[in-house]
C-alpha cells in the first residue's frame, strides 16, 4: 500500500486554483513560483518565498478544505492510499493572523472526511520552524493546547536546520507527553550531521530527507530502523548539489526509506513520478518493493 508520507499543506495548492487565487485577490505570482513551476532549482530562501506565498491564500476554512482536497486528488489519482501531512499552525495562525486555529481544524477535517470517503488514511504532522528556535516550538504547542485532534499524530521541525537539536530536545520532550510522535527535517539544508544529532539528542523517531548523511549515519539509520522520508522532486529543485541521489546507498544500508513528494502544488510531483523518480536512480524491483512496504509500516496515518 502506496502513502505519501511527507506532503505539507502550505506547498499543496494545485497551481490552476493558484491562478484563479491571484487574479480575484490581485496578486501578482513571485519569481521563485514560476521558477520552481518550470522545474528549476532555485535556492532555499526562494523556495520559502513561494512557499510563504501559498501559505497567504490559505486564510479560510475554505482554502484549507482545497489544499487538502489537492492532496487527496494527487494522493488517489497515483494510486495512493493515504498521506501523512505536516502544517503549521504557529505560521499561519499565530504569525500570519490570518486564519484562527478553529477555522484550520475545520477546514483539514472536511478534507480528511473527503479523503476517508475516497478511502484514503491521513493525519497530521505538526510542524515548527527551526531556525526560530526552540520558543517556536513551545509556541506551536501553547497554541494547540491540551486537546489536540485526533488526527494530530505528530511533531516536526521544518525551515531552515539552524537551530542544535539539543536545544528542541525539550520541546520534543513536551511533544510526547501529549501523546505525538515526533521527527525532523534534518541533512537538507543543513549538514548530513544534523540527522544523527537529531536522532541522538532530538530523540526523533523519524527524518525527513537526510540526503546529506555519510555513510556510517544511514549505518546508524538502518541499525535503529528509524524511517526516511525521501522525496527526490524537491530534493532536485532544492538540494540540486547533492549527486547523485543517496536514496540507493541508504536503501542498500538498510534504511527503512519512503516516498513522500514535499510541496508538489509548487513543486510540481505525485507519487508515481517520486516513484519513477525512484526507479531511475537504478533500484532494482527488490528495492523499489521495499521502499512500497516501508511506506506503509511505518506511515503514522495508519497508525492514528
Ligand atoms: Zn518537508
Amino acid at each position: 500500500m502506496l502513502i505519501d508520507r511527507h506532503t505539507h499543506l502550505e506547498g499543496a495548492l494545485d497551481p490552476a486554483w493558484v491562478l484563479l487565487e491571484c487574479a480575484r485577490r490581485g496578486l501578482s505570482l513571485p519569481e521563485s513560483l514560476r521558477r520552481l513551476w518550470r522545474g528549476e532549482a532555485v535556492p532555499f530562501e526562494a523556495f520559502i518565498e513561494a512557499f510563504l506565498f501559498g501559505s497567504r491564500l490559505l486564510d479560510s476554512k475554505e482554502a484549507v478544505l482545497e489544499a487538502v482536497r489537492a492532496v487527496t486528488r494527487r494522493t488517489a489519482d497515483a494510486g495512493g492510499r493515504g498521506f501523512d501531512l505536516w502544517l503549521s499552525p504557529g505560521f499561519l495562525v499565530a504569525h500570519l493572523k490570518q486564519i484562527s486555529l478553529e477555522e484550520l481544524w475545520l477546514g483539514v477535517e472536511a478534507g480528511f472526511a473527503e479523503a476517508r470517503a475516497r478511502g484514503l488514511a491521513a493525519c497530521v504532522v505538526l510542524d515548527a520552524v527551526n531556525n526560530l528556535g526552540p520558543a517556536n516550538g513551545h509556541a506551536l504547542l501553547d497554541l494547540v493546547g491540551q486537546e489536540l485532534p485526533l488526527f494530530v499524530a505528530g511533531f516536526s521541525t521544518g525551515g531552515l536546520e539552524r537551530v542544535p537539536f539539543r536545544e528542541w530536545a525539550p520541546v520534543f520532550d513536551r511533544a510526547r507527553t501529549l501523546g505525538l510522535r515526533v521527527a525532523a527535517h534534518a541533512g537538507e539544508n543543513g549538514p548530513g550531521a544534523n540527522v544523527r544529532e537529531a536522532v541522538l539528542e532530538g530523540g526523533v523517531s523519524r527524518i525527513v530527507h537526510g540526503l546529506r548523511a555519510d555513510q556510517a549515519t544511514f549505518d546508524f539509520l538502518a541499525e535503529r530502523r528509524i524511517p526516511v522520508d525521501v522525496c527526490p522532486a524537491s530534493n532536485r529543485a532544492l538540494a540540486a548539489d547533492v549527486d547523485p541521489h543517496p536514496l540507493p546507498r541508504m536503501l542498500r544500508a538498510g534504511v527503512r526509506c519512503a516516498l513522500g513528494t514535499d510541496d508538489p502544488g509548487l513543486i510540481p510531483c505525485d507519487l508515481a513520478t517520486e516513484a519513477q523518480a525512484a526507479e531511475a536512480m537504478g533500484l532494482t524491483p527488490d528495492e523499489l518493493q521495499r521502499l512500497q512496504l516501508f511506506s506503509a509500516e511505518d506511515a503514522w496515518c495508519l497508525q492514528i
